[in-house]
This record gives C-alpha cells, sequence and structure tokens, in this order.
C-alpha cells in the first residue's frame, strides 16, 4: 500500500481528502475548535489516520482498538502512519455515558466484521441523533 501512502505530513489535506477542521490535524498550528474524536471501529480506514490528529484532542475508543492500533505502529515502520505516539486515548464500551460540554454520548455495540465496532446515541439539546455506522438517524425520523 506504499503507493497510497502520504508523501509528506500536509499532503493528505493538500489532495483534499482531510476534512477542513481547523486546527484538527497536528501539522495545524492553530488551537482545534474540536474537543474530541471518536473512533468507531479498527478498520484501518478508520483508524490508520489518527496519527494525523493534534495531540491535544483526546480519542475516544474501545480499549482493544487502541491496543490494535500500538500493536500496528509497533510492527510496521511508523512515519505518517500508524503513529500514535503521545495520542491521549480515553476508553468506551457499552453502558458508558460520556459528557462533552451539552453532549451526552452513549456508545453501543453494533455488528460489523471486526469487534469492538460501536455506534453511538449523541444526546444534544435539540433531541437525540443516532449514529450507526450504518445510517444516521434523527430522533424525528425515528418517530
Ligand atoms: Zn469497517
Amino acid at each position: 500500500m506504499l503507493f497510497l501512502s502520504p508523501r509528506s505530513e500536509k499532503s493528505p489535506q493538500e489532495l483534499g481528502i482531510l476534512p477542513e477542521l481547523e486546527g484538527f490535524y497536528r501539522f495545524d498550528e492553530k488551537t482545534p475548535e474540536v474537543n474530541a474524536a471518536f473512533l468507531f471501529h479498527g478498520h484501518l480506514d478508520h483508524s490508520a489516520y489518527i496519527s494525523f490528529i493534534n495531540r491535544e484532542i483526546p480519542v475516544y475508543c474501545w480499549k482493544p482498538t487502541k491496543i490494535t492500533l500500538q500493536t500496528l505502529s509497533e510492527m510496521r515502520t511508523v512515519n505518517l502512519e500508524f503513529n500514535v505516539k503521545d495520542i491521549s486515548f480515553k476508553f468506551f464500551r457499552t453502558g458508558d455515558t460520556i459528557a462533552l460540554d451539552d453532549l451526552e454520548i452513549e456508545p453501543l455495540h453494533v455488528d460489523h466484521s471486526v469487534p469492538g465496532a460501536y455506534g453511538f446515541i449523541i444526546y444534544t439539546s435539540n433531541g437525540a441523533v443516532v449514529y450507526t455506522r450504518i445510517l444516521g438517524l434523527t430522533e424525528r425520523s425515528l418517530k
């Protein structure tokens, strides 16, 4: 997969394949405009580029997802990908509730082809949003 690897720290952003989130990436010196990131599961298309995250932003995930990423970082040549050094991981599992500002986030184990895949119910002041990895439903659309 070397041909798919980024050539420089800024190349994914220059190609426009990363969302524009101020301060979200470690090469961006601005203050982060987000205060947390969530990994839904450990498949590499969802997790390998966590190495680009600003180390000030905590990353929430299921603990074995972090262990998988840590193992990959120890088994592979770490350069731009698979670098989890200094990332602040916080762990969740089904039954937990995570409070972030005025949001409450409830992780729920969902079916997927890798252990530890999670969806979330995100409780906001305007109702709940459900993220299941398959589709997102608002509380209104569930009625
Ligand atoms: Zn997956």
